[in-house]
């Protein structure tokens, strides 16, 4: 088959290499824009499930991207300045960067050539390919160019998020809440290398308004971060990636092909990085697309069918306990109040799949001190 594969990022290299291993006849082309070594952002996580799909498919690969990275077992939620743990949530962590490295090594021994500052916005170009991937991220120009076929939703959310990295290191997967004279912010953070961690800085619209952040510039805004999370970041400074503010959109598609086009990654489907799941939700998107391939072969349209078929259930209701996630996010005040334990276990039980035996079982003494604190209730 003649695969053309728009955008370079962990959906569209997997792909690629996924096919091209799987037999060398097919002509495999992947266009990235950027250059071999640019990357936003600083660390990715993935839960020890998300990366056993790619161990049990690709051990290879599994072993070129995860070389360098940490593994820790923890999770903790910062409230009113107490740290509650939450036992065993392993996470592997690595560089974005060397995750992408892995990709393109493995890419390169199987033979998918990568052709990088090559942007495409449109199709026109691949008019005897087989099939076009368009792996081109959240902000898809494949998308766009055909938004009336595909019917994308673009939901942005209110809350304002930068994407930092430090040297402080956090092996917790720490969700800090800090509420100062303007407000409340809130970090994601994780330490994804034995050097730093990434540091994600969320914030509601009216702290955002009240700080003045709409007004300040990245350094001045990288500052007013710092001060904010001095305690936790003990002295250690936030780094700037092009870490501009952003509001995050969540992205749908009522069809994820037209014609011979399809969509993968987040060009179709964005998560949400409260639950720290975008590349894993990317990565099963290529394993589903390729499985899609060894059941149909290069009947394109029954492949594409297929895709959906194996792909949606599974995405739809990851999106949808994304979703439930980020509005935890968006509307805490209510909850500010509460204890720190009591706080900590409205968050592990956020989006209504975890109920109280499922806290039981994963952290019995996190469930013991809830009971404790909670007498009026029956569990
Ligand atoms: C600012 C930002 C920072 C992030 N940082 C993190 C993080 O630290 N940790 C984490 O877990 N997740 C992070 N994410 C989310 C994560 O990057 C995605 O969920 C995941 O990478 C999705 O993989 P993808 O391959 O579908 O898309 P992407 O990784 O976005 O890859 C798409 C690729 O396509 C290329 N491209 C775009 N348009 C074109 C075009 N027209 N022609 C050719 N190439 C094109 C892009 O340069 C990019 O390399 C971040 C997201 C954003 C917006």
């Amino acid at each position: 088959m003649k695969i053309r594969v728009i955008g370079g990022g962990p959906a569209g290299l997997f792909y690629a290499y996924l096919m091209k291993r799987d037999d060398p006849s097919h002509d495999v082309v992947v266009y990235e824009r950027d250059p071999e070594n640019a990357t936003y952002g600083w660390g990715v996580v993935f839960s020890d499930v998300a990366l056993s799909f790619v161990k049990d498919l690709a051990p290879e690969l599994y072993e070129a991207i995860t070389r360098k990275q940490v593994v820790f077992d923890e999770m903790a939620v910062v409230h009113q300045g107490v740290n509650v743990t939450l036992a065993h949530n392993t996470f592997h962590r690595m560089a974005r960067i060397n995750l992408l490295k892995g990709l393109h090594e493995q890419c390169r021994k199987v033979g998918v050539e990568i052709e990088f500052e090559r942007r495409f916005d449109d199709v026109d170009s691949f008019a005897d390919a087989d099939l076009i991937v368009a792996a081109d991220g959240a902000n898809s120009a494949i998308r766009s160019r055909y938004k009336e076929q595909f019917q994308p939703s673009l939901d942005e959310r209110p809350n304002y998020m930068a994407w930092y990295g430090t040297t402080k290191l956090f092996p917790a997967l720490s969700l800090i809440f800090r509420q100062n004279e303007d407000g409340l912010v809130i970090s994601h953070t994780y330490q994804f290398s034995p050097t730093h961690s990434t540091f994600l800085v969320e914030v509601d619209p009216e702290t955002f308004r009240k700080a003045g952040l709409d007004k300040m510039n990245e350094a001045e805004s990288l500052a007013y971060c710092e001060k904010a999370f001095a305690q936790d970041l003990d002295g250690n400074a936030l780094l700037s990636n092009k870490s501009n503010w952003f509001r995050y959109t969540i992205v749908k598609n009522k069809n994820w092909h037209y014609k011979n086009i399809v969509l993968i990654g987040d060009a179709l489907r964005t998560g949400h990085p409260s639950v720290g799941s975008g590349t894993r939700l990317a990565m099963q998107d290529s394993i589903a697309l390729f499985d899609a391939y060894k059941k149909c072969g290069p009947d394109v349209p029954a492949m594409l069918e297929e895709y959906v078929k194996i792909r949606q259930p599974g995405s739809d209701s990851l999106q949808k306990a994304a979703i439930k996630s980020t509005e935890w996010y968006e509307d805490l005040s209510p909850k500010l109040h509460l204890d720190p334990i009591s706080f900590a276990y409205d968050y592990l039980t956020r989006s209504g799949r975890v109920d109280h035996a499922e806290v039981r079982k994963r952290d019995p003494k996190l469930a013991a001190a809830y009971e404790q604190l909670h007498p009026e209730l029956t569990f």
